[in-house]
């Protein structure tokens, strides 16, 4: 078994942003960080987005609206950055608070700026296979991760696990494209699905996008398979300080031994998020330079 090592595929991402960023004459990249409220993991990954644009040249310009912000102010200040010429893309931290509907947020953005790819536009793009869209920033770190590492989806089984807009839809419907780098045969399975464990175990590419705890087993696993972990779960442990440890919808230590590459969960995928949203945020500036 080899391990996808996602910090370090999206640590030469970055680097490579870096060097095309410092390349660039005059204005630099400027992307729009939006972080409605407290809520404590968006406060971290607003915090580690803003960090990494930094560290690549990017100009992070982040806007912290109040939780208790009205659905009207908060389209306003989206129509505001959209319209604002020295910034080239918005992302919208998710989770919104219950009472801002976050795909009317999403829809909002410029698709131009969408570098989260969540809008309407941007995700029809996708089924259409434009590349001048941008991919929502998971499911792009997903086959990046998988390009990246050597695998060809080409003519294989691709099995995912889960429907969501942010993940397992995206993914299923850049694994079918029509291009050298995808051409893969899809199935797509949700909580509605008979007889999942042995779709599953048909797989040769395995994503699993559910948010549940260690759900993918050993017997769920062709031997062989490449198994795409993206769930991100906390699980109680008091031999932890923080009094949790994550892990992710696969079993690790069942499957990594059977798995002919695995990626671990912390290090996969969430590293990836980052790296594509820099990509996409760079890509949107290069665009609105050439119109
Ligand atoms: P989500 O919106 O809750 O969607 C979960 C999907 O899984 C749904 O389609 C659901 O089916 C399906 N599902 C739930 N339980 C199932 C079961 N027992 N059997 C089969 N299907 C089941 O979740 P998400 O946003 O896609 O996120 C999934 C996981 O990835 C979470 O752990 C999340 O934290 C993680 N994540 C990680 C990253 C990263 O950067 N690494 C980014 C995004 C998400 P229905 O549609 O039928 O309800």
């Amino acid at each position: 078994m080899e391990l996808i090592d996602g910090h370090r595929i999206a640590a030469e991402i970055i680097s490579e942003l870096k060097a095309e960023v410092a390349a660039l004459p005059g204005r630099k990249p400027c992307l729009a960080l939006v972080r409605v409220g407290e809520d404590p993991a968006s406060v971290s990954y607003v915090r580690q987005k803003e960090k990494t644009a930094v560290e690549i040249g990017i100009v992070g310009r982040v806007l912290l609206p109040p939780a208790t912000i009205s659905p009207a102010e908060l389209f306003g200040l989206i129509e505001q950055l959209s319209a604002d010429p020295a910034i080239d893309g918005i992302l919208v931290q998710s989770p919104l608070p219950p009472h801002l509907d976050e795909l009317a947020v999403f829809r909002r953005i410029a698709p131009a700026k969408d570098v989260d790819g969540l809008g309407t536009i941007n995700f029809g793009k996708i089924a259409q296979e434009d590349e001048s869209g941008f991919v929502p920033c998971t499911p792009a770190g997903i086959l990046e991760l998988l390009t990246r590492s050597g695998v060809q989806l080409a003519g294989r089984h691709v099995v995912v696990l889960g429907r969501s807009l942010l993940v397992g839809k995206p993914v299923a419907l850049l694994a079918v494209q029509k291009k050298a780098w995808a051409n893969a045969t899809v199935t797509l399975c949700h909580s509605q699905t008979v007889g999942l464990p042995a779709l599953a175990r048909l797989a040769d590419i395995l994503i699993a996008a559910i948010g549940r705890p260690e759900f993918v087993t050993a017997e769920m696993v062709k031997p062989g398979a490449v198994v795409i972990d993206v769930g991100i779960n906390r699980v109680p442990d008091s031999t932890k300080k923080s009094g949790y440890r994550l892990v992710g919808d696969v079993h690790f230590p069942s499957v990594a031994p059977i798995a002919s590459r695995i990626t671990p969960v912390p290090g996969g995928v969430g590293p990836m998020t980052v790296a594509m949203l820099m990509k996409n945020t760079v890509k949107a500036h290069r665009q609105s330079r050439a119109t």
